[in-house]
C-alpha cells in the first residue's frame, strides 16, 4: 500500500507546510472539509464546501465557453469497445486505464463497454452523423461530465480514478481554424485560472511525448505549486483530421470536394481545486481568492449578556445589506462555539474575509475586519460598509494572484548548464528554463536523471541562437520549462 492509499485519521490540526507538503495537503483538504476518501478505491467524495468551489468554477468557465460561441450537451457515459480501438494511438495511450463494463445485470455483454476516460471517440461518431456540408460547420460543443481513469495512487483532487471535468469538442472547415480555436481555448483557461483562481500559469506547448493520445498538438497552462512542484491545470488539443479520418467526419466542401473535419478538445477539471489549495494555502489551512469563495465574508458576532440582541440583529442586518449587493457571506451565529473557535474555523477554512462585530463596535457605528491573506485587521465604519467590503475583496484577489507571481518569479531559475540544473532540482525546486535541442531521447534522459519533465514550450518565448541543448550538447532549438510536476 502506497503512502497516499493509506487513510489517515482525521486531523485536528494541520500538519506545517515546511515538515510535510503532502501531509498539509491532505490535512488541508479534509479539515476544510473539501473532500474525503470514500469506501471506492481511488475515489473520492466532493463534500457541500469543495463542491460549492468547483461550482463557482464551473459558472465562471460556462460563462466564458458561451461567450466563445460555445454550447452544452451530453453524450453516454459508455463507449462501446470497438469505437475506443479505432484509433490506435487514443487506445494505446488510455488502454491501461480503462474500466471495463461486461455484463449488464446478470447477463453477459456481446461487446465490451468502457467508461468514459475522455469522449473524442463517442462523440466523433455523433458528428459523422451530424455534419454534411460546409454549412453544419463549425459545430461547439462542450460537455460537463465525470470520466474514469484508473489510478494506483490516489491524492484527493489531483489523481482519482473518477473526477468531474469538462471536455469541450469542436468540428471545423479549415486547419487555421482548428488552430485558432485550440489556442483560443487555452487562452480562455488561462485568463479564467488567473482571473478567477488568482493562480498565474505558463501557456504554451507540450513536447510531442507529452501531448494527447491522438492529438497533433497539445497546448498546456502549468501553475507553479508552494512547494516547488508544476501542475497542469489544463490543457488544449488540436486534433487535425486524426479522429475525423478515423469516424469519418466528411462535408461537402464550398468547392463541392468532400473533406474530413478539423477537430479539437480541451479539458479542466476538479484538479483546480488542488491548485488553488497548494498555490494559496499556508500553515493556517485553506486561503480561497474571493472570486470562487463560497463565503467571501463570514461575519462572527460577539455575543454577551445584555447587548446579544442587539448585536445579532445589526449582524443579521449586515448580512442581508452586503447579501444584496451580490457579496456571499456567511453568518456564524451559533451558540456551541466560542468566538475565537471560530476565528481559527474560518481561517483554515480559508475565507477571505472576517468581519467582527460586538457591543463596542455597535456604540461606535464600526466594525472590525480581518484579512485572511494577511491577517491584517482593520476597523471599518458601518456607513458604507458593503462598498468598502467590496472593494477588499478585489484588493485580496488582486494580492493574492501578485504574490502567486512574486513567488513563481522567485523559484524560476534559467541555466544552460547541466550541472546547475540537476543542482536547482535536487535543493530549491521549481521552474528551469533550459535550451533544449528538441529530442525526445535528451527529454528523457533528463526525466531518468532529474525526475523532472518538460511542463511546455511558453509561447513567446524568444528564439534562440548560438545556444547548446542543456543535455547532448547539439544545437539548442528552444527554450524549455522544466520542473517535477504533480
Ligand atoms: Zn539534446
Amino acid at each position: 500500500m502506497s503512502k497516499e492509499d493509506e487513510i489517515p485519521d482525521f486531523p485536528n490540526e494541520v500538519t506545517p507546510q515546511s515538515q510535510d507538503f503532502g501531509r498539509w495537503y491532505i490535512d488541508v483538504v479534509r479539515r476544510a472539509e473539501l473532500a474525503d476518501y470514500s469506501p471506492v478505491k481511488g475515489c473520492m467524495v466532493i463534500r457541500p464546501y469543495g463542491y460549492a468551489i468547483w461550482e463557482l468554477m464551473q459558472q465562471a468557465l460556462d460563462r466564458r465557453f458561451k461567450a466563445t460561441g460555445h454550447v452544452n450537451a451530453y453524450f453516454p457515459l459508455f463507449i462501446p469497445e470497438s469505437l475506443l480501438m479505432k484509433e490506435s494511438e487514443h487506445v494505446e495511450g488510455f488502454a491501461p486505464q480503462v474500466a471495463w463494463v461486461t455484463q449488464g445485470g446478470n447477463e453477459e455483454l456481446e461487446e465490451r463497454l468502457v467508461v468514459r476516460p475522455t469522449s473524442e471517440t463517442i462523440i466523433g461518431t455523433m458528428y459523422a452523423k451530424w455534419v454534411q456540408s460546409w454549412r453544419d460547420l463549425p459545430i461547439l460543443i462542450n460537455q460537463w461530465a465525470n470520466v474514469v481513469r484508473w489510478e494506483k495512487v490516489t491524492r484527493l483532487f489531483l489523481r482519482t480514478t473518477e473526477f468531474l471535468w469538462q471536455e469541450g469538442h469542436t468540428a471545423h472547415e479549415t486547419p487555421e481554424e482548428a488552430e485558432e480555436e485550440t489556442r483560443r481555448m487555452l487562452g480562455v483557461y488561462k485568463d479564467f485560472a488567473e482571473t478567477e483562481l488568482a493562480m498565474p500559469v505558463i501557456d504554451g506547448q507540450k513536447t510531442e511525448s507529452e501531448k494527447f493520445a491522438g492529438a497533433e498538438r497539445t497546448y498546456s497552462i502549468e501553475a507553479l505549486m508552494r512547494d516547488g512542484r508544476a501542475l497542469q491545470a489544463g490543457t488544449s488539443h488540436n486534433l487535425g483530421q486524426n479522429f475525423a479520418k478515423v469516424f469519418d467526419i466528411k462535408f461537402q466542401a464550398r468547392d463541392k470536394s468532400v473533406q474530413y473535419v478539423y477537430g479539437t478538445s480541451w479539458g479542466v477539471s476538479t484538479r483546480m481545486i488542488g491548485g488553488v489549495i497548494m498555490t494559496h494555502g499556508d500553515d493556517g489551512g485553506l486561503i480561497l481568492p474571493p472570486r470562487i469563495a463560497p463565503y467571501q465574508v463570514v461575519i462572527v458576532p460577539i455575543l454577551k449578556g445584555s447587548s446579544r440582541d442587539a448585536v445579532l440583529a445589526r449582524a443579521r442586518q449586515i448580512r442581508d445589506e452586503l447579501t444584496t449587493q451580490g457579496v456571499r457571506v456567511m453568518l456564524d451565529e451559533r451558540d456551541t462555539q466560542t468566538p475565537g473557535w471560530k476565528f481559527n474555523e474560518w481561517e483554515m477554512r480559508g475565507v477571505p474575509l472576517r468581519l467582527e462585530i460586538g457591543p463596542k463596535d455597535l456604540e461606535k457605528s464600526q466594525v472590525m475586519l480581518a484579512r485572511r491573506d494577511t491577517r491584517e485587521k482593520s476597523t471599518a465604519a458601518m456607513e458604507g460598509l458593503a462598498a468598502h467590503i467590496t472593494t477588499t475583496l478585489a484588493t485580496i484577489q488582486q494580492a493574492l494572484f501578485d504574490r502567486a507571481i512574486a513567488y513563481r518569479t522567485e523559484h524560476t531559475s534559467r541555466t544552460d548548464s547541466y550541472e546547475e540544473f540537476k543542482e536547482i532540482m535536487e535543493g530549491r525546486p521549481g521552474f528551469v528554463v533550459s535550451p533544449w535541442c528538441e529530442s525526445p531521447t535528451c527529454e528523457a534522459d533528463i526525466k531518468t536523471e532529474t525526475q523532472a519533465t518538460i511542463r511546455n514550450i511558453p509561447f513567446g518565448e524568444a528564439p534562440l541562437s548560438g545556444k547548446t541543448c542543456i543535455k547532448c550538447g547539439g544545437a539548442a532549438t528552444v527554450s524549455a520549462w522544466f520542473a517535477k510536476s504533480y
